[in-house]
């Protein structure tokens, strides 16, 4: 079956996404780091420095917008010498499935495991577990076949074009030597979820994200050397090209979902334009990342790890 998108319907409904407003704030590979690593339970800035290795003044630059973003508050503890700390306020901890979904996806992927947590662990069950995202409403795994989607383009997000995001382009190389999710940047996710959305080809591709061709062009040739995306010839037109998901980025599904949820009900406070629904039980679809073991929902305060420097956080 040939299921051609609605691409009007569907460059609205991608513009006003909470997914592409998430991606502002946390769609720059620095942000995503400096994110995980406190949730690793790492909080000063030359920790954060040393374990990110990210340059002292974007480091400067990161923390003052997380800051302002609500995610992390400042403390500052007595001492000598007197040193500041960066805590998790209540909207950054809501960030927790979606910082779970990149570990579980880098561990898979990823050429740092060896920086994530090992073996977690779920207090509340007594069991070392894996995070699986699932459907709150009824609390089954859940894999992107397993949703349908409409499309309902929110008119009070649309103001902001995603021609506005502007990120620096990494280099494949580049790209290969990051660790915890900074391949994957925001125009990446954003064209990955044009493809979940039914767009296959170039042409489809540029209208709905509103991209040029030539850097959309780079772009997708980019993703195909990282093996997120398959481009092959189509099967009813030799000249056109199609685009498909990888097993790679099929898996990135559950961060994209978590982020969006996330960036709609504590960032935006809007519903998304992008809503997914579970065929199975037939219910909106709400990500939910639960324990494999016990299928509960999983808090930072209920999960115990042994970080892989050794120390507990
Ligand atoms: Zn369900
Ligand atoms: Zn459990």
């Amino acid at each position: 079956m040939i299921h051609t998108p609605d691409l009007e319907l569907t460059q609205a409904a991608l513009a006003s996404s909470t997914l592409s407003h998430g991606l502002r704030v946390f769609g720059d590979r620095w942000t995503v780091q400096v994110m995980l690593s406190a949730f690793l339970g790492i909080r000063r800035f030359e920790e954060l420095q040393s374990f990110s290795n990210i340059p002292r003044p974007t480091l400067s630059d990161r923390l003052r917008a997380l800051v302002q973003t609500g995610v992390i508050k400042p403390r500052l503890y007595q001492g000598k010498p007197p040193r500041h700390e960066y805590h998790l306020t209540r909207k950054g901890l809501g960030l927790y499935d979606a910082s779970l979904m990149i570990w579980a996806w880098e561990k898979k992927w990823g050429t740092r495991a060896q920086d994530l947590p090992q073996n977690l662990f779920h207090q509340t069950c007594q069991h070392h577990f894996q995070p699986v995202l699932s459907c709150k409403a009824c609390g089954q795994a859940i894999r992107m076949r397993d949703l349908d989607y409409s499309l309902v383009p929110n008119p009070r997000l649309r103001h902001q074009p995603l021609e506005g995001l502007r990120t620096p382009r990494m280099s494949v190389r580049e790209a290969r030597d990051m660790s915890l999710g900074l391949r994957v940047d925001r125009w990446s996710l954003l064209i990955l979820t044009a493809v979940v959305l039914g767009c296959h080809y170039f042409d489809q591709i540029t209208h709905v994200l509103s991209i040029g061709p030539k850097v959309l062009s780079r772009r997708l040739s980019d993703m195909v050397e990282c093996h997120l995306l398959i481009c092959e010839t189509d099967g009813l037109d030799a000249r056109r090209k199609r685009y498909q998901l990888t097993p790679s980025s099929r898996d990135l599904f559950g961060y994209i979902v978590c982020l969006s949820s996330w960036a709609g009900e504590a960032h935006l406070h809007e519903k998304s334009s992008i809503r997914p629904r579970h065929r199975a039980c037939q219910h909106r679809f709400f990500p939910m990342v639960a324990c494999d073991h016990c299928q509960q929902s999983l808090n930072p305060w209920e999960v115990s790890f042994q970080p892989s420097n050794g120390k507990t956080p």
